[in-house]
């Protein structure tokens, strides 16, 4: 058994997750684990819980917000990489 680190709930299905600087972290669930983990998007302060957009090291849910955060580089992020199919 193990307690979530966010709600406190001691579950027998508890999961870590391991950080890049090797901090381990536990939760009993998905959600609890978005609370405490997932970056927030800088331009509409969503969570970001899909693969979202880093552009000079600011974290953005998507293309959209990235270019209206950032100029340059954001203004070259899109949201797929390819052709849109023809119609
Ligand atoms: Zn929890
Ligand atoms: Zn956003």
């Amino acid at each position: 058994m193990a307690t979530c680190e966010v709600c406190g709930n001691d579950y027998w299905m508890a999961f870590e997750v391991r950080t890049v600087s090797g901090d381990v972290h536990t939760f009993d669930s998905f959600e609890c684990a978005i609370h405490k983990m997932a970056p927030i998007c800088e331009h509409c302060q969503i969570k970001i819980v899909g693969h979202g957009v880093e552009v000079s090291g600011r974290f953005f849910c998507c293309a959209h917000c990235a270019r209206a955060e950032e100029g340059e580089q954001g203004a070259q992020v899109r949201d797929a990489v390819g052709a849109r199919p023809a119609s």
